[in-house]
């Protein structure tokens, strides 16, 4: 918490009025430096200057991990990180040559005592990384053994009383991390990339990690950047004769670092479908087709499919990519719970689980039949939909023409299918994609977490708050809070801005002192 003393009266946004004259700056992220700084006027401010920083202690310690998943495989790898690496390892492994930087080694994995004695369990592959050209840019060597638990767990507890620690989960890449070799938003794309489900989430997590998002995210900070610098310049050097920057010239510069930032937060919406996916409900009466549309989505008999309605008893779901989207679909029961009812109420069962089943889904496809007229159950079901990401498909097209029925519709946007045929299907995948995605494209660097859109969103409305107390000729200082805030925001995203990062650029662009 930071306190700001300013003439009495003085208030806005985040600041709150304390005994009439000193303000308090909320929210302010733990651990920011502060620097008392001397302003022009009569008040004193503690200016946060820095974002919370990363430990930058990168641990000295040598740590030790089975790195390939449990179980048995054709190779097993462990991995050391850290200065002891390499004197661990040629104490657990016999090589033929010494290690060197980026070579692979073959070696016999000793057993037990590792003494000159001792006896080989495996052949390995040994390569060694020194820093800081590695992972974790510390010294790093893999043992690629062969891939049984056995051996690699002797390995990892040999390393263990040589002196290693046990890697903590993620340790490895959070070394990546501190060392700076990552930024955040890479490090955080490794571990996308290992979860990755599709072919799309893991081209997404790649682009992240080389390093896409950050550089989508540079232009607007180091615009940030140069405006901080250009009101700290004339607050702290007013005396070097810096000319205070004009409002018109600060609202510019605010209105430019906006768009972009806006546009990177739009993209969330097809980032966060790529990155999570979407559950999908097929509704309808039973015997609309809905099992067989499935299966033509699926493109696997997954659902049971019958001629008689009301077969498929339970909620049957299959998780699909659609162009790379994660896609959970739903099949609804057309539930007929005992012989004795008749098909209406059959129909209507149907129906009810169908709402049930729609309360979860993010999208729902209505199926309809072709060649029977809509009743009554079916219009209650288009209109409940019609406010949501919902679309019509007017199946048993091969047997009737669709145009009566699609008359019915209303707003949601519908499509003539054939589960026998395949007419439609493709039609039909490609509204659900365009329901899916909002129609937002594919491109690089988009926003997949919510921890990054948060971090945008504040941003914007930092800056948003900086361009009206800029409006309202509030104190350069004041203005300078916000900026600070939309900074600290984006640098959860690239990494740290320091305060020696503003003055450099101070002293680069003026000529302080002169
Ligand atoms: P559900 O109860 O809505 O899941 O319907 P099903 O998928 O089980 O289909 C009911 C019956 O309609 C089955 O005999 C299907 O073979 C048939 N059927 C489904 N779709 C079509 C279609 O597009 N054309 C034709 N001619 N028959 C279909």
């Amino acid at each position: 918490m930071s306190w700001i003393f300013l003439p009495g009266g003085s208030q806005r946004g985040d600041l709150q009025i304390r005994g009439g004259a000193e303000l308090q700056l909320n929210a302010r992220p733990a651990g920011a430096d502060c620097a008392a700084h001397r302003l022009r006027g009569h008040y004193t401010i503690l200016k946060p200057m820095a974002a919370p920083s990363a430990n930058p202690d990168t641990g000295t310690d040598t740590i030790v991990a089975i790195s390939t998943p449990p179980g048995r495989g054709g190779i097993g790898i462990v991995r050391l990180s850290g200065p002891l690496s390499a004197s661990v390892a040629v104490q657990l492994v016999r090589l033929r040559q010494p290690l060197e930087h980026g070579r692979a080694r073959l070696a016999a994995v000793l057993d037990e005592d590792g003494g000159v004695d001792a006896g080989r369990i495996d052949e390995a592959l040994v390569t060694f990384f020194g820093a800081p050209h590695s992972y974790t840019a510390e010294d790093l060597v893999e043992i690629a053994a062969h891939g049984s638990p056995v051996v690699l767990e002797l390995l990892l507890n040999r390393a263990l009383g040589l002196g290693a620690r046990l890697a903590e989960p993620g340790e490895f890449t959070q070394r990546a991390f501190l060392s700076g070799r990552l930024d955040l938003t890479q490090a955080e794309a490794v571990r996308d990339l290992i979860e990755a489900q599709t072919l799309t989430q893991a081209r997404q997590a790649a682009s992240q990690m080389g390093g896409a998002l950050s550089r989508r995210v540079q232009p607007a900070k180091q615009a940030l950047v140069e405006l901080v610098a250009l009101l700290e310049a004339g607050i702290d050097f007013a005396e070097d004769d810096i000319d205070v920057t004009p409002q018109a010239e600060i609202a510019r510069r605010i209105a430019e670092i906006i768009p972009p930032l806006d546009a990177l937060a739009a993209s969330f919406t097809r980032g966060r479908i790529v990155h999570d996916g979407l559950t999908l409900a097929i509704v309808g009466r039973p015997n609309a087709g809905k099992s067989s549309l499935f299966n033509c989505l699926v493109e696997r008999d997954r659902a049971i499919v019958t001629a008689a309605p009301g077969t498929t008893r339970d909620t049957v779901s299959e998780r699909i990519s659609l162009d790379g989207i994660p896609l959970e679909l739903v099949d609804t029961a057309g539930l007929r719970e005992g012989l004795s009812e008749s098909l209406e109420e059959a129909e209507q069962l149907g129906i009810v689980r169908s709402r049930e089943a729609m309360a979860d889904a993010a999208l729902v496809v209505v199926v309809l039949d072709a060649t029977q007229p809509l009743n009554e159950e079916e219009r209650r079901l288009l209109a409940s939909v019609a406010g949501r990401p919902a679309l019509v498909a007017i199946n048993k097209c091969d047997l009737a023409p669709a145009t009566p029925v699609s008359h019915e519709c209303g707003v949601l946007p519908n499509v003539a299918t054939s589960a026998l045929t395949g007419e439609g299907i493709p039609a039909l995948r490609e509204r659900i994609l365009t329901l899916a995605t909002g129609g937002a494209a594919a491109e690089p660097g988009i926003l997949t977490s919510l921890r990054h859109r948060n971090a945008i969103v504040t941003a914007l409305s930092a800056l948003s708050d900086a361009a009206q107390a800029n409006a309202n000729s509030i104190p350069h200082e004041m203005i300078l809070l916000d900026l600070y805030r939309a900074l600290w925001a984006l640098d959860s995203l690239t990494g740290q801005t320091t305060p020696d990062d503003i003055l450099a650029l101070i002293f680069s662009t003026f000529c302080i002192g002169k």
